[in-house]
């Protein structure tokens, strides 16, 4: 076993980065990916990954497209830094930042969940509550404000891991079927702690460092401490390995896989062999109770849902143009059924967008003195979306009928059937090659591997829709009581009066 080369030292960054260093780094300091029985020796030029990567290394070219939008003033260098590491104070600083979120959000058409945004919020909500984590211990409070500033000034972007394998899901993590199946703190010592065993998922190996932190699930008690603990360390850490999944890439071209051949953001199941974590940059460490709390007390999980309701609309907005598009292509906009489609699209991108406007509106300064999203239309929007999105899936495939599958390849338009294809794949208001590459990415959208991971990934991503109902039950049971009391001094009114008129 050896030491961790954590880079949470250095905080002289050189602030907001290019795609260029974006490549450099991955390529100087690549993770232990696996693929296919192989190490990736370069993610940069590897088929399964390089759509992303250069992807994700234009989303940084991008950002210095647009420096008003996209960066601020870093506080303490003065250099440059994304705006997604804002502390907002104000609601302008608010809505700055959303604006800035939505330009990579746009950039992707909401197909990247992982745009490096999303972490950069959870960090930043990390390090605005870090007094709630210097309670446990004044060291983890001061990490965490050190390993934000290192983030914000290196300009890094992260993957993050929470739940445990998939094992047994009907006992707890210590009662597997070996105790380090889930990741644990194997020894702990005065330089830091290891870990040993897995995490289920990290979308976005091909990032520079990972966030582990823990599922909002642990049981309380003494059992299931070794499993309770917060950190972060580079994705080059010794004996951490990311075990991928297949891509939706490999090489294949932009007009016959346009979604999949450019933002597979892939997904990974994390291996900690012995892996040594400096204290430094642990957060949180074997208290259930605070972990269990730790997101919602810091306000982490109010600012990575700011970031997933902007991306929600972008998704949205990008699902109405694709299916206006399909309908109007083929004269089908004529059908009553189609315009009932079209506008329940409509509906849930106005509901993304006011459930984003209510939250910046109705924010206020929270404990740690930042201005915090207003909870409860973020926490709508959360449980609301991962229903909606299927369902617009369905459209796009009720829509497209068998024009998604009635699909030549690139290879196909430049072959000998040229001309057939010129003269029966025309629709009503396009050409052929307008047509095509319409409905293949339709077709990426809503029937691809592609496009069943982006369902897959909007039911689960932000943990189990059933079990984040019960905490929605619970967490506003206050206002579901309110409104209990309404109804019940109404059902008491209708019996006062039945009694009454009974007489005595
Ligand atoms: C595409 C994708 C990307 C993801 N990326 C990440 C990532 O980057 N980082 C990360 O940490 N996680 C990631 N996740 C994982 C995500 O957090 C989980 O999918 C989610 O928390 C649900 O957990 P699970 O998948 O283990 O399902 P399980 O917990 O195994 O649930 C399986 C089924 O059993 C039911 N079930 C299980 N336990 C209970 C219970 N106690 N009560 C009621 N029902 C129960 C569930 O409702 C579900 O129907 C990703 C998931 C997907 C699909």
């Amino acid at each position: 076993m050896t030491q961790a080369g954590t880079g949470a030292t250095g905080l002289q960054g050189g602030g907001a980065r290019r795609g260029a260093q974006v490549l450099d780094r991955l390529r100087e300091r690549p993770p232990a990916i696996w693929y296919a029985g192989e190490q990736v020796t370069d993610a940069t030029v590897h088929p399964a990954f390089r759509g992303g990567v250069h992807t994700l290394a234009a989303l940084y070219d991008l950002q210095w497209e647009r420096p008003q939008t996209s960066l601020y003033d870093s506080p303490t260098s003065g250099r440059k830094v994304a705006r997604s590491f804002m502390m907002p104070k104000t609601h302008e600083d608010l809505r700055s930042i959303s604006t800035a979120m939505k330009v990579w959000e746009d950039a992707t058409h909401g197909m990247m969940g992982r745009v490096p945004d999303y972490i950069n919020r959870a960090m930043t909500g990390y390090a605005a509550g870090a007094p709630f984590l210097s309670e446990a211990d004044p060291r983890f409070g001061a990490n965490a404000v050190r390993y934000y500033e290192y983030l914000r000034e290196n300009d890094l972007c992260l993957t993050h891991t929470l739940i445990p394998p998939q094992a047994n899901r009907a006992v707890s993590l210590a009662k597997q079927a070996d105790p380090y199946l889930a990741a644990r703190v194997k020894e702990e010592t005065d330089a830091g702690i290891v870990i040993r065993g897995c995490r289920m998922l990290a979308t976005l190996p091909i990032s520079d460092e990972i966030m582990v932190f823990p599922s909002t699930v642990l049981k309380s008690g003494d059992e299931d401490a070794p499993y309770a603990f917060g950190l972060a360390i580079p994705n080059d850490s010794p004996g951490l390995r990311f075990i991928c999944r297949e891509s939706f890439d490999y090489g294949r071209s932009h007009f016959d896989h346009p979604l999949g051949s450019r933002y597979e953001e892939m997904d990974a199941v994390v291996v900690f062999d012995d892996v040594f974590v400096p204290w430094e940059n642990v957060f949180l460490y074997r208290d259930v109770k605070r972990c269990n709390e730790a997101y919602a007390r810091t306000g982490a999980v109010v600012h990575m849902t700011h970031q997933v309701v902007v991306k929600n609309i972008a998704k949205t907005e990008f699902l109405l143009g694709l299916a206006w598009l399909l309908v109007q292509s083929i004269g089908a906009e004529i059908f009553q059924h189609i315009q009932e489609k079209l506008a329940e699209i409509w509906v849930n991108l106005e509901t993304m967008r006011a459930f984003l406007r209510a939250a910046e509106a109705d924010a206020a300064l929270d404990e740690w003195g930042v201005m915090r999203p207003a909870w409860n239309p973020l926490d709508a929007a959360r449980n609301l979306y991962p229903r909606l999105y299927p369902r617009m899936i369905e459209i796009i495939q009720q829509i497209g009928a068998s024009g998604l599958v009635a699909m030549p390849t690139e290879q196909d338009l430049k072959g000998p059937l040229a001309e057939d294809i010129k003269k029966y794949y025309q629709a009503a208001r396009v050409d052929a090659f307008e047509r095509i590459p319409l409905f293949r990415l339709a077709w990426d959208t809503a029937i691809s591997a592609f496009g069943s991971r982006q369902v897959l990934y909007e039911r689960f991503f932000f943990g189990d829709p059933v079990r984040m109902a019960g905490a929605l039950v619970a967490g506003h049971n206050a206002q579901i009581q309110e409104c209990a009391e309404k109804v019940r001094g109404f059902v008491k009114k209708g019996m006062d009066e039945a009694l009454q008129a009974r007489g005595p």
